[in-house]
């Protein structure tokens, strides 16, 4: 059999990963040309910005390229106690707790290029798809600028711009329109020298209404650290420096003092496609055969929750189990996607909804809210929850009763205290 990749960004290179175990030829076709250095480039326009890879996603990436974590360490990633993360939510700094979990702090250009230089698969660079090739209503290639590849599967995997739905149109099959939440957030990075002391991750969370602006900042290898500032519901930080640096001076961390002395190595860059975007091709009524898709271009998650790289790598794993590439069997890979991203769709497009709806995310979001105060209180609560957040617990964990006990004790104490946001202490 042979499969075509579209898009050889990470979820690209996790399906082909995954594919040239059973294929006998797995090629994947990348728009931008790729150097093999770790570098930007234009199809991943979002590598500028800070890159968190979830413990989930950094255990996947383990597993499907035994001696990663090592490699990317000995190429400068930082490696850190996922409880070591420095973060400021509406009510105080979390409970630093260690966790046992060990997180990797990167950037996106060097994990991607040491994630290709493993995948096995044949790369055609500087090719740009611009449709699907049908016959007898199955997939049986793609069509490029240059010409058409045929293929026995295709796996659209051309992330966020992917343009599937209107290739399917143009065959007259009308897929779902998309389920989109859009927080309107905006995303500004610069990239400094890292001062000795600086954490491995500092960071203050957006909280929907009221806290718009915060900002990820993280450690990367070269001695580096990406400052992302962060603005919600259109508050966006700006491109100047000096509008840039009056941001992060108006956030409640003390991100200014702790970046006195570093250098600023790179302009401030912009990006603002951040709404989450789910389709739901697994409703399509005439999805044809050969044709499946995986990554952003099925659901983009809003960035600030980090989760894109780790539903990719799961997602990818599907493959494994997966021989039927039928219009059924396609459709049924489809379903098994959906199920896959649900749980985290349902997270953190929930989280989100405060920013676009007055009913402030339901009886979900009042919990979640409850939950920040407990985080900030108690140890135990904070690796129980940063366990779900990097999902490698399920979520159900958050909802026994133990935790409601404690929940109810903290909500307690914060509404005598007055459930104002924290002024925090540098920390
Ligand atoms: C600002 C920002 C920050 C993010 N931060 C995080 C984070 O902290 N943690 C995390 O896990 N995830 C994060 N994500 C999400 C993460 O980047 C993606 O979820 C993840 O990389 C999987 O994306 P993908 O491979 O589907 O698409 P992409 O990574 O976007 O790759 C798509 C690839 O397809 C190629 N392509 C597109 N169209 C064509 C075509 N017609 N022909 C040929 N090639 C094509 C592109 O050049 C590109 O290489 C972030 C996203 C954004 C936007």
């Amino acid at each position: 059999m042979k499969a075509v990749v579209i898009g050889g960004g990470i979820a690209g290179l996790l399906a082909a990963r995954v594919l040239t175990e059973t294929c006998d030829d797995v090629v994947v076709l990348e728009r931008d040309e790729l150097s093999g250095e770790p570098e930007y480039r234009a199809g991943v326009p979002q590598g500028r910005h800070v890159h968190g890879l979830l413990v989930r996603g950094g255990e996947l990436l383990e597993e499907l390229f035994p001696g990663l974590r090592e490699e990317l360490v000995l190429a400068g990633a930082e490696l850190a106690d996922a409880g070591d993360m420095r973060i400021l939510n509406p009510l105080g700094w979390l409970a630093a707790a260690p966790t046992g979990m060990p997180l990797l702090s990167l950037s996106r250009p060097l994990l991607e290029t040491r994630i290709r230089r493993r995948v096995t698969a044949q790369f055609m660079t500087g090719v740009h798809v611009t449709g699907l090739s049908m016959r007898d209503g199955v997939v049986d290639g793609v069509l490029t600028r240059a010409g058409r590849v045929d293929a026995d599967l295709v796996v659209d995997a051309s992330g966020r711009s992917s343009k599937l739905r209107d290739w399917l149109a143009a065959a007259g099959i009308t897929t779902p329109e998309p389920e989109v939440v859009d927080s309107r957030t905006g995303y500004a990075t610069r990239t400094y020298t890292a001062p000795a002391d600086f954490p491995v991750v500092y960071a203050e969370s957006l909280s929907a209404p009221d806290l718009r602006r915060g900002v990820a900042a993280m450690r990367v290898e070269g001695g580096r650290i990406m400052v992302t500032a962060q603005g919600a519901a259109g508050d966006h930080p700006p491109r100047d420096p000096k509008g840039y640096r009056e941001f992060l001076g108006s956030l409640r961390v003390p991100i200014t003092e702790l970046l006195a002395g570093a250098e600023p190595l790179t302009p401030v860059y912009l990006f603002a496609r951040t709404a989450s975007r789910r389709n739901a091709f697994e409703d399509t009524a005439r999805w044809p055969g050969g044709l499946v898709a995986v990554g952003d271009a099925v659901c983009a998650f809003n960035p600030v929750y980090g989760q894109g790289i780790t539903v990719a790598a799961m997602e990818a794993l599907l493959f494994r189990s997966h021989g039927d590439f039928s219009a059924k069997g396609c459709r049924d890979f489809q379903r098994r996607v959906a199920r896959t991203t649900r749980g985290t769709w349902a997270m953190s497009s929930n989280a989100d909804r405060g920013w676009v709806e007055t009913k402030r995310g339901g009886l979900l979001g009042w919990y979640l809210k409850k939950w920040q105060a407990g985080i900030v209180h108690d140890p135990d609560l904070f690796r129980r929850f940063l366990r779900v957040v990097h999902m490698v617990a399920p979520p159900a964990s958050l909802f026994t009763p133990v935790v409601f006990r404690r929940l109810a004790k903290y909500s307690r104490l914060d509404r005598r205290r007055g459930r104002r946001p924290a002024a925090p202490t540098p920390r």
